[in-house]
């Protein structure tokens, strides 16, 4: 790919406008000259494909953690003007607002190391994974609708949670304007059995510790110390957000055709950003965002059950806080800088998080002074971070900074490469006990099917767009 793109500096790459016909503005791809070498040249295409659409701002962008995508590369992030733009659901894809949580504890690593297989056990089966896995909750039409609607705070107020827990998600935990009535039966049915559920695969709940702090004034602001032990969350909106992005799709496949918009890839199906077709789309991806926080939400409430039956205390007494909960797949209306001047734009996040910096108003309060923290998985063998966003994610990424570390191999081929069992065993031996619903998700999951989360951390640390606050490890992992 060295040849398909032009360096600006040691981190930034440029696609230039003549890679394909039609491109409105440059490609960038954020990354060090060595994860430029795990870079396929069809993610490159992706970057270029997006830049043809309508009222594109800038240029379109990716991440660090980049691959390819449905339409849009993973790792993803382009602008679209509010009047003269478009919106798409490949660069949401389809889990839309899958998501990261962190919950904070006040125990620390040796006390929880001895009892980890119970405690991993526990979680195990208190939330329920995998594939087509059902709730405990039981979901009614109702509840479902207020879960559409009012996301993370319907969740709280039907007794799963805190107040203080949706105050720390982005946007609060639910974003206004969902119309359940753009979501189909056909998304409600998946949706209503799984309210309450990780989902597979790349989905985890992980206990962990925190090896090290990078930025002690942050860390103490987010309350993180070295030895604590956190808990991920990694899930999003399951077969309720996966059907809604297909009806969608199907809606705007052919509304790409009345408008005549011209687009490289089908799978960049797409409609003027204030055509009924779009706004449709935005109000049903609404309704996704805001149950993916719900989920998260129910699942914190079983992860902190799951705790106290092991530890015989209060969560309260066991700090379980939230830190923060951020979307990696989803579209916003927001207010950006561009040209100097300041415009409503739709910015797309497909496998990228939002790194607001200090100051921004849509940053908590306990934050605001400090910036956002940016969640970012690494694998079950390996790092995963605590970012805090940066000034520099307003000029150079609409807000924006990587999701994960991301993938570099496919399923399938890791299925070949890799035994489940032999994984496992191996992670045992270090410490780190995994739980799957079967050896398989294990393999297809190993550790290095993902590129390198150290690497790929540094470049937006080494760009400003977000900067390292610490640095957790892995010693429970259940996955779907
Ligand atoms: P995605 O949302 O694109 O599926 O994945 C987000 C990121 O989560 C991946 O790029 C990978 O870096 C990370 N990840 C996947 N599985 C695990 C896991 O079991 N534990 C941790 N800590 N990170 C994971
Ligand atoms: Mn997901
Ligand atoms: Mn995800």
């Amino acid at each position: 790919v060295k040849g398909m793109v032009r360096k600006l500096s040691e981190n930034e790459w440029e696609i230039p406008v003549e890679h394909i016909p039609n491109m409105r503005v440059p490609g960038r791809l954020f990354v060090s000259e060595s994860l430029l070498e795990g870079i396929e040249p069809g993610t490159i295409d992706q970057i270029a494909n997006v830049s043809t659409l309508p009222g594109i701002q800038k240029y379109s962008m990716a991440m660090p953690d980049a691959h390819l995508g449905y339409g849009f590369a993973i790792g993803g992030v382009a602008a679209f003007d509010v009047e003269e733009g478009i919106i798409s659901p490949g660069g949401v894809g389809f889990d839309i607002n899958c998501g990261v949580r962190l919950i904070r504890t006040n125990l620390q690593k040796e006390e929880v190391v001895p009892n980890i297989k119970r405690l991993t056990d526990e979680l195990f089966s208190n939330v329920p994974a995998g594939v087509g896995s059902k709730s405990r909750l039981r979901a009614s039409d109702k509840e479902l609708d207020s879960a559409f609607l009012e996301g993370a705070r319907w969740a709280v107020e039907a007794g799963y949670g805190v107040e203080a827990d949706f105050e720390h998600c982005e946007a609060n935990g639910y974003m206004e304007g969902a119309d359940p009535s753009q979501v189909s039966t056909k998304a409600r049915n998946r949706g209503k059995p799984q309210l309450g559920t990780l989902g597979s695969g790349n989905h985890f709940l992980e206990v962990q510790y925190v090896d090290k702090i990078y930025d002690q004034e942050i860390a103490s602001t987010f309350g993180l110390q070295e030895g604590q032990v956190t808990v991920m969350v990694h899930c999003g909106s399951r077969g309720a957000g996966h059907q809604i992005c297909t009806d969608h799709l199907k809606e705007l496949s052919q509304a790409v055709k009345n408008y005549k918009i011209e687009i490289p890839d089908k799978q960049l199906a797409c409609a003027p950003a204030q055509s009924k077709e779009a706004q449709n789309y935005f109000k049903a991806m609404l309704c996704a965002a805001n149950y993916a926080w719900a989920n998260r939400q129910i699942i914190t409430h079983w992860t902190r059950e799951s705790f106290e039956k092991v530890f015989g205390r209060d969560a309260d007494d066991l700090g379980m806080d939230l830190l923060y909960d951020v979307a990696h797949n989803v579209a916003k209306l927001e207010k950006h800088i561009v040209d100097g001047r300041k415009k409503e734009v739709y910015v797309h996040r497909k496998g990228a998080t939002r790194a607001f910096p200090s100051g921004h108003p849509e940053v908590p309060a306990v934050y605001r002074d400090v910036g956002q923290p940016v969640l970012i998985p690494g694998s079950m063998g390996t790092p995963s971070f605590i970012l805090c966003g940066s000034e520099e994610s307003m000029n150079i990424s609409f807000g924006s900074a990587c999701h994960g570390a991301g993938r570099v191999m496919s399923r399938a081929h890791a299925k070949k490469e890799f035994r489940g069992q032999s994984i496992k065993e191996n992670l045992e031996a270090r410490g780190i006990t995994v739980r799957a619903t079967h050896p398989s998700v294990i393999a297809e999951e190993a550790p290095d099917v993902y590129k390198s989360s150290s690497k790929v951390v540094n470049v937006v640390h080494e760009l400003g767009i977000a900067r390292k606050v610490a640095k957790v490890l892995p010693l429970g992992v259940t996955k779907g």
